[in-house]
């Protein structure tokens, strides 16, 4: 028999993560991505054709054992596709739930997971009436597409709403209330194939316009009951979406409460730590997963922070001299802004991870550009 091989719809530098982390268990890659220099190349055979072309997704599933996808983005209808004759996971609903911001609300309402209020607006006049039923301030938001932070306006005022309908009226649009949040939380669940799930500690994540710019894990302060929040609130979603593999739900904690605010069907920028700071990192789990494989633990080796490199990987020689430093390297073209690495800092505890970071900010400043010391 030859050996396991998973078929993987896009190949940034999340495929690339799941091969590093599969070839030690004897499996093999191959992935599609519109671009020749696809960070995952480097892990495995890449298929360059767009997500949606019949002939390339063909060409990239042929004999695969299983077929999983690590971009959001992947229309679903090319996974129903695909699924006519392959196992794909998880599957297309969740996929189709999580391009839609609409239908992902309305999921967590119907499963009695608390969200902030929201309104869907196609129309000026339905923006309008959202507007007067929620009360501003609201966010606005693209229902489709948006990522990053990347389709969002604030609207504070009524003259921002005659901005924000500049802006992106015409496209189906979701209004919700700006939440004063105390901070932002994100947490990582698998499920495997016969049921059985696993959870990562509550992650806290820190964002700069919109874009993760640093995790710490266990979040800082985690109780039981938090960590049981969030816990149930994945494992609706697992549940309810028969799911197999790695889910992460993205969280406001508000009033001692969680909000969902919206799901990654896929390993997750906030759960990179695992992959130096957990028992068995998001990527081996989530392919033990789709294999059908015993899931690995969950558990946090100890605390753990996880800073991305936005723009440029700095010079490794200054880092790596900083006990616990683990450096990333996506091998990405660098474009201003664009996700090209990550440093996962690991310590035995939460004084020493202090510690840490600060030697990191004073060696690589640039890492922490708005980013408030402590986050
Ligand atoms: P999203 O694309 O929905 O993940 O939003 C990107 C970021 O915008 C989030 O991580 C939050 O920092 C912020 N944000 C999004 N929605 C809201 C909201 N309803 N209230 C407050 N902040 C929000």
């Amino acid at each position: 028999m030859p050996p396991p091989l998973v078929a993987v719809l896009g190949g940034g530098q999340l495929g690339r993560m799941l091969g590093l982390a599969g070839l030690p268990l004897g499996l093999r890659f191959r992935f599609l991505d519109p671009t020749r220099e696809a960070p995952a190349r480097a892990v495995g055979p890449l298929v360059v054709g767009a997500l949606d072309d019949e002939h390339a997704l063909g060409e990239t599933v042929r004999d695969a054992t299983v077929v999983t996808f690590e971009w959001e983005g992947v229309p679903a209808h090319s996974a129903r596709f695909v699924e006519q004759h392959h196992p794909i996971r998880p599957g297309p609903r969740a996929l189709e739930v999580a391009q839609d911001r609409l239908l992902e609300k309305a999921l967590f309402l119907a499963l009695g997971i608390d969200v902030a209020a929201f309104a869907g607006a196609d129309d000026r006049a339905e923006l309008d009436d959202a507007v007067a039923s929620i009360g501003l301030p609201v966010v606005l938001k693209t229902r489709h597409g948006g990522y990053d932070g990347k389709g969002q306006h604030v609207l504070r005022t009524s003259r921002d709403i005659d901005d924000g309908w500049r802006t992106f009226g015409g496209a189906p649009l979701i209004l919700e209330r700006l939440v004063p949040f105390a901070r932002e939380l994100s947490v990582l669940a698998v499920r495997g194939l016969d049921g059985a799930t696993a959870c990562y500690p509550l992650v806290e994540n820190t964002h700069v316009g919109g874009i993760l710019r640093v995790s710490r894990a266990p979040a800082p302060g985690l109780t039981r009951a938090l960590q049981a929040e969030g816990e149930a609130i994945v494992h609706q979603l697992l549940d309810e979406l028969e799911y197999v593999g790695v889910l992460a739900v993205e969280l406001f904690e508000h009033d001692g409460r969680l909000l969902a605010n919206e799901l990654a069907p896929r390993v997750h920028n906030s759960g990179h730590w695992t992959i130096e700071g957990a028992e068995c990192s998001q990527f081996e789990n989530h392919l033990r997963a789709i294999l059908g494989m015993p899931l690995g633990s969950t558990e946090a080796r100890g605390p753990a922070a996880m800073v991305n490199c936005l723009g440029v990987v700095p010079a490794p020689g200054p880092l790596l001299s900083i006990p616990g430093v683990h450096l990333h390297d996506y091998a990405k073209v660098p474009r201003p802004g664009r996700k090209v690495g990550h440093i996962t800092v690991t310590a035995p505890d939460s004084a020493a991870l202090d510690v840490r970071l600060d030697r990191l900010r004073d060696a690589a400043p640039e890492l922490f550009t708005g980013v408030a010391r402590g986050s």
